[in-house]
């Protein structure tokens, strides 16, 4: 028998052992997420507004800026947000962030197939949303970090996770207005070394955009640095 037939064997008594169930529901599947529960992921698709990522309603063709965007333009380029921040990728987000059930990352792998963010062309650099040292100690990861492989597979050798750097710790900013969530917000990130980001086109990557403000002060602080645009890109977005 060969090495890859034995390997074939091996995997279905595996499978017959310890059937592949959903990771959201359990249910028996053949794969890491079932159809009902990839179903009840609703997609940010166009018509979006390429200024917040958010889904448009209206019957206008094409993504255009909302009316929000085009009163306040955002500092970045465009954000891209994979799927609504709703059951059941809210509940796959929590089990990472905060119960570190890496687990999770193959099914949310499958998510991200279904509606990718555009292709990177191999000039950008991917920099994931810094923790604070002190919370990186707590969880002992960066669930954006994680993220990176997850929206842009294979493109590891993008990744800069020194580039930018937070260094305050802020209170969470559940609760906070916009206003007070840009004064928690100021002088929390630093670029590490200004000649490393200039004339780069930045990727920055989060787990969920809320109201933008982590995201639109990390593109503050890489602009000024040089950078030459910054695009955000996300896994989910909070519904408004
Ligand atoms: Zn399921
Ligand atoms: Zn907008």
């Amino acid at each position: 028998m060969q090495r890859k037939e034995f390997h074939g064997v091996l995997s279905s008594i595996k499978n017959l052992l310890f059937p592949p169930f959903c990771t959201v529901c359990c249910k028996p599947v053949a794969g890491v997420i079932c159809g009902n529960c990839l179903e009840n992921i609703t997609f940010i698709r166009s018509p979006r507004c390429p200024g917040c990522g958010r889904g448009m309603s209206s019957s206008a063709p094409g993504d255009h800026l909302c009316a929000s965007c085009l009163r306040t333009p955002p500092l970045f380029s465009t954000v891209f947000a994979v799927a609504l921040y709703q059951k059941p990728l809210s509940t796959l987000v929590h089990r990472l962030k905060y119960q570190g059930d890496m687990a999770v990352l193959p099914a949310l792998r499958i998510i991200v197939e279904q509606h990718p963010p555009a292709r990177l062309t191999g000039n950008e650099i991917l920099i994931p949303v810094p923790l604070h040292t002190k919370r990186l100690r707590q969880r002992g990861f960066n669930q954006s970090a994680l993220l990176v492989d997850v929206l842009f597979p294979g493109n590891k050798s993008l990744l800069r996770v020194d580039f930018l750097q937070r260094h305050r710790h802020t209170d969470p900013q559940t609760g906070l207005d916009g206003r007070a969530r840009r004064k928690n917000l100021k002088g929390a990130f630093a670029v590490r070394n200004g000649v490393l980001c200039s004339g780069k086109r930045v990727v920055l990557v989060d787990d969920v955009y809320t109201t933008g403000s982590t995201v639109a002060e990390c593109s503050r602080v890489l602009l000024r640095a040089g950078a030459s645009e910054v695009h955000v890109v996300t896994l989910a977005r909070v519904k408004e």
